[in-house]
């Protein structure tokens, strides 16, 4: 459990959001995190490159934190990727891992670079549970597969604790809150709450005062996995309905195109997928296999990853990246798709032969002379 200055609480995103400087020193590393372990040489393979850009140069101090954190003090745990703020000159050094991975990329400029973490904030909920006794009550904040505990209420007054735990949900900006208490407990003090909290209110009478925060977690982690399985059959489904009909478009080469072109509304892709692809050093096209740029005719270089370097133009557009990782249905047709914001229309079929010469006949039956050949 992290101490409660480093949860990622919503006043902390806000505080990261708002974080402003003059002179282009605000950096920010994202780093997926591999299973093998090999994620610090590729964090200093980021750094090494960025030590080399001039206009990087007086921000070596920030990479050395940086490189230091990495190395010495975060432990991967279930994180998927590590982000790291620092702004040495200003005092400001931030971490926190977080749930999915995307492109690794060290940067600086004069604001954060928050845009995994806006790209997933919409997909976890935020949740404060009440686990409620009969002399006790303890609440709890839980987001994005960290929990922290936040106080202990003692003394059984029902109406303070639900004053208490509207007030809290309010101000830790929570999207539901979880209540854990046996029955006949959870019957009184339902009607206590607010009307806006009763309404989304999610009952787990397994989850009582005595329960450890890890407990918590994992309880609301698995209704959250179950809650995700269910979003990405519906999304997985509507995609391959509307690939049918033009609204949407399935595979890599299709999907390079219209994250280009700047179509697409939702990206849909595998966990896991990835696949080698070639860039423009020129103008940055992206593509599967042009060996030289279809835009500018230059020689093209090839990128490691191109489903990455595809995801983070999406999320440069605000599009909402889906990451599927049960549905059969969608691996089944493709590892990668896109729901564009105006369907193509497709070109009309071209007429049979039997439909030309119906068209092209003259009255004693033979065929015109207008008629193509
Ligand atoms: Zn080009």
């Amino acid at each position: 459990m992290p101490p409660a200055s480093l949860f990622l609480s919503a006043g902390r995103i806000e505080a990261l959001q708002a974080f402003r400087t003059k002179d282009a020193d605000a950096v920010t590393l994202h780093l997926a995190v591999d299973p093998g372990g090999l994620y610090p040489s590729a964090l200093h393979q980021l750094a090494a490159e960025a030590r080399l850009d001039p206009a990087l140069k007086a921000l070596s101090r920030d990479f050395d934190l940086i490189e230091d954190f990495v190395t010495r003090e975060f432990v991967p745990g279930p994180h998927r990727m590590v982000s790291v703020h620092s702004c040495a000159k200003r005092g400001l050094f931030e971490a926190f891992g977080l749930p999915q991975p995307f492109k690794s990329t060290l940067r600086a400029g004069t604001s954060l670079d928050l845009r995994p973490l806006a790209a997933l904030g919409g997909q976890y909920h935020r949740f404060i549970a009440l686990l409620l006794g009969s002399e006790s009550a303890r609440l709890v904040e839980l987001n994005m597969g960290e929990a922290v505990e936040l106080e202990t209420l003692v003394g059984g007054n029902l109406r303070k604790i639900a004053a208490r735990a509207a007030a809290l949900a309010r101000e830790r900006r929570a999207d539901r809150l979880i209540l854990g208490a046996p029955p006949a407990l959870e019957a009184a003090f339902v009607p206590l709450l607010e009307p806006s909290l009763q309404k989304e209110l999610i009952l787990e009478p397994v989850l009582g005062p005595d329960r450890p925060v890890d407990a918590v977690l994992e309880r609301v982690l698995h209704n959250e996995r179950q809650a995700r399985m269910v979003r990405e059959s519906v999304l997985v489904h509507r995609l391959l309905d509307e690939a049918r009909q033009g609204g949407a478009v399935t595979g890599l080469e299709a999907v390079a195109a219209a994250v280009q072109q700047g179509c697409v509304s939702r990206v849909l892709v595998r966990d896991g997928y990835a696949k080698l692809g070639r860039s423009c050093g020129k103008c940055g096209h992206l593509s599967v296999e042009h060996r030289s740029c279809p835009w500018c005719f230059r020689p093209t270089e090839s990128v490691l990853d191109l489903v990455s370097e595809l995801v983070d133009r999406a999320l440069a557009m605000g599009c909402e990246v889906y990451r599927v990782m049960h549905d059969a249905r969608f691996d089944g047709v493709c590892r990668i798709g896109a729901e564009l914001k105006v369907p193509v229309v497709k070109a009309p079929q071209p007429p049979t032969a039997r439909a030309l010469r119906g068209r092209y006949s003259t009255k004693d039956g033979r065929p015109s002379p207008l008629r193509p050949r």
